[in-house]
């Protein structure tokens, strides 16, 4: 009998969830443009702002502060342009690219060895300049670390600076809400948390959550209160909301401990665990395995039946240096990791059977003896 494909690329695309097919499901049958006036138009707009109560209510945004978009980089783009029109931006190194090319201006901030952003470093350009829009991410998708959100957002408020959040990897893995990270805007895409492709949602707090108060970066028909146009991916956005709900309603602590397992196997077969140091998401880990290219993991995973992916892949389908592990110091040793993101419906065999084939695969490499692996 061949055994099943695993998947355990949640972070590039997760497992759609049930109650998310469901809501896309309920979302096709309606024929009607949330922005048409007939009965259809009203049915489409109510499962809209349905959609939009559950997002804004469940991170701590008003209903005004809901804007649609089409996916996280979309989402990001605009909030950088609502958000730092005024204002110089200043990037953390470990971004994605979503944010790190939104501002080709942007000042880049370094991070610790550890992949959290380095809070002198940050004080110090908040320090030296007019005021600023700072960009980081909540939990980086390569590492899963998580910056100290409420310490930058402290200094943010010290500064006079704003402060957006990339959200992405985050929004559904663990608690996050704008008011509690005091933070004035954040990204979300809904096929990070088990929603269909194709959605996401700037979130803005204070006076940017107020219609009016910045232009569309995407203009048109003037759809989400004039400030993204483009007609609403319904289905989409409905996923989205019932994705989030229920990624929310998750205990993801079963998912750690596989996400530890899988660690101790793999530092056993002579892997660095990437940012261990630092608090983490718990699906996520990058397994770095010192001199063996990412492809070479990549492609004898995949031949054992595994889909992980590299620190980064481009859209050409190439594996390419990580930027991220490079900003931590790991110099040649960036382009020798992967990535492991457990989906939501992970399973410990999901895990014992990743930990047996990354031992097997780093003894076929001569790096540890087989057999020497398994979760521990
Ligand atoms: N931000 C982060 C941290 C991501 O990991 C990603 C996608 O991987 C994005 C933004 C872009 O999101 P989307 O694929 O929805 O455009």
């Amino acid at each position: 009998m061949t055994e099943s494909r695993l998947y355990c690329d949640a972070n590039a695309s997760d497992v759609l969830r049930p109650e998310a097919r469901g809501a896309a499901l309920e979302a096709l049958a309606c024929v009607g443009n949330p922005s048409s006036v007939h009965a259809e138009g009203r049915l489409a707009r109510r499962q809209l702002e349905g959609a939009r109560e559950i997002v804004a209510s469940l991170l701590g945004v008003t209903t005004e502060g809901c804007v649609f978009t089409g996916g996280g980089t979309e989402a990001n783009a605009l909030a950088i342009h609502a958000l730092g029109q005024d204002r110089r931006v200043l990037v953390g190194t470990t971004e994605h690219d979503a944010v790190r090319l939104a501002r080709q201006d942007a000042t880049p901030v370094p991070v610790l060895c550890d992949g959290t952003l380095d809070l002198d470093a940050l004080e110090q350009a908040l320090s030296n300049g007019p005021p600023a829009l700072v960009c980081v991410m909540a939990a980086n998708n390569e590492t899963g670390v998580l910056h100290p959100l409420k310490a930058i957002s402290a200094l943010c408020r010290r500064h006079g600076a704003r402060l957006h959040v990339d959200a992405v990897q985050a929004a559904g893995r663990m608690p996050f809400d704008l008011a509690q990270v005091d933070c004035d805007s954040a990204a979300i895409s809904g096929h990070k948390m088990g929603g269909l492709k194709g959605a996401g949602a700037a979130l803005f707090r204070g006076p940017f959550a107020v219609p009016g108060t910045f232009a569309a970066h995407v203009t048109g028909g003037g759809q989400e209160r004039g400030r993204r146009g483009g007609t609403q991916a319904l289905p989409a956005i409905a996923s989205m909301a019932a994705a989030l709900a229920a990624a929310r309603a998750q205990d993801w602590s079963s998912i750690g401990q596989m996400r530890d397992g899988i660690d101790d196997a793999a530092r056993k077969a002579g892997a660095v665990v990437a940012g261990s140091g630092a608090p983490r998401l718990a699906n996520t880990t990058s397994l770095v395995l010192p001199g063996v290219a990412a492809q070479v993991q990549l492609m004898m995973l995949d031949l054992a039946g595994i889909a992980v992916s590299a620190g980064s892949a481009c859209s050409s389908g190439k594996v390419s240096t990580s930027h991220v592990l490079e900003a931590m110091g790991f110099g040649a040793a960036a382009g020798q990791a992967i990535r492991v993101s457990l989906p939501w419906n992970a399973k410990p065999e999901t895990a014992s059977r990743l930990a047996e084939a990354y031992g097997a695969m780093a003894a076929r490499l001569g790096k540890s003896p087989a057999g020497h692996s398994g979760v521990s």
